[in-house]
């Protein structure tokens, strides 16, 4: 008796788990992505649906509940390209396993690579702006861009922010290793808090960390000021140390002694 009711709680639990589970990584998949508009129209919808229902407002039901079965339709037509990535990811795997943990290494030369480029965009006044995909997919941003798909080293980066050459207007995306997008346009900040002294380039740094989970490294071309925003907040005019530490912490890794033995120093 005691057990049978113990097994249904048990297995109410898992269930329960399970559901939040999927709706939390569908709305880290939907995060970042035109699909949140989407998202908010049908809780719009849904939203008055019940109001009607309640009211017994029934042509009003009658439209919405029919607007229903027609709109399932309409959205896997619409919103076919995002259908088959999210399918993909979870054939891949990726569903459960979106960010394979990148390995200790990997992270200090990632950083240390990036580590070199800001420095020297920061003592030869370059613009730059670096984003850090995390959880929060960034399709939407990567295909304003020019695809890469390249391996993350300073030299490319420097390549990439180099005045008057065709990809330096922009964003790169960096996707785990890779640095998978550059040239890619931000959405910008509305932020009225942010410094009237700082341009787009920072608004649109600023922009991307409201609306995702990124990290967002920006270089000021005016001031050679090292700059990181993420989840709304702009942390600027960085020292050397201070970057380092900052990025590591926000990457949840201890810095290891990346200062010294791989190259923060110029070139
Ligand atoms: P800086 O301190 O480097 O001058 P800033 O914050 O004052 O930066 P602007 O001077 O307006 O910004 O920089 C313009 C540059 O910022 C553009 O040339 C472009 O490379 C980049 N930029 C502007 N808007 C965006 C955007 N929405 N997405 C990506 N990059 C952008
Ligand atoms: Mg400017």
């Amino acid at each position: 008796m005691l057990t049978s009711d113990v097994k249904e709680y048990l297995s109410d639990l898992v269930d329960i788990l399970i559901v939040s589970f999927i709706f939390y990584q569908l709305l880290l998949l939907l995060r970042g992505t035109r699909a949140v508009q989407l998202v908010k129209g049908i809780s719009v919808v849904v939203l008055l649906w019940i109001i009607s229902r309640y009211f017994e407002l029934r042509t009003v039901t009658w439209l919405i509940e029919n607007l229903f079965s027609v709109g399932v339709i309409a959205i896997i037509v619409i919103f076919q390209p995002e259908v088959r990535r999210a399918l993909e990811q979870i054939g891949r795997g990726g569903f459960f396993s979106r960010h394979r943990v990148i390995r200790e290494e990997e992270v200090n030369q990632l950083v240390g690579e990036i580590a070199k480029a800001v420095q020297y965009f920061s003592s030869n006044h370059v613009g730059a702006l670096i984003v850090l995909e995390q959880r929060t997919g960034l399709y939407d941003y990567i295909r304003t861009g020019v695809t890469l798909n390249a391996d993350v080293s300073s030299e490319l980066i420097r390549t990439v922010f180099a005045t008057n050459t065709p990809l330096h207007d922009g964003a790169i995306i960096i996707q785990e290793s890779k640095i998978t997008a550059a040239g890619c346009f931000l959405p910008l900040s509305e932020s009225t808090r942010i410094s009237k002294s700082l341009g787009t380039r920072h608004r649109a740094g600023l922009g991307m960390s409201e609306i995702s989970d990124a990290i967002v490294i920006i270089v000021s071309e005016e001031s050679g000021v090292v700059s990181i925003a993420q989840n709304g907040l702009l942390e600027t005019n960085l020292s050397n140390e201070a970057f380092l530490s900052h990025l590591f912490q926000l990457l949840k890794q201890k810095p290891v002694k990346l200062g010294k033995e791989r190259g923060v120093q110029n070139g």
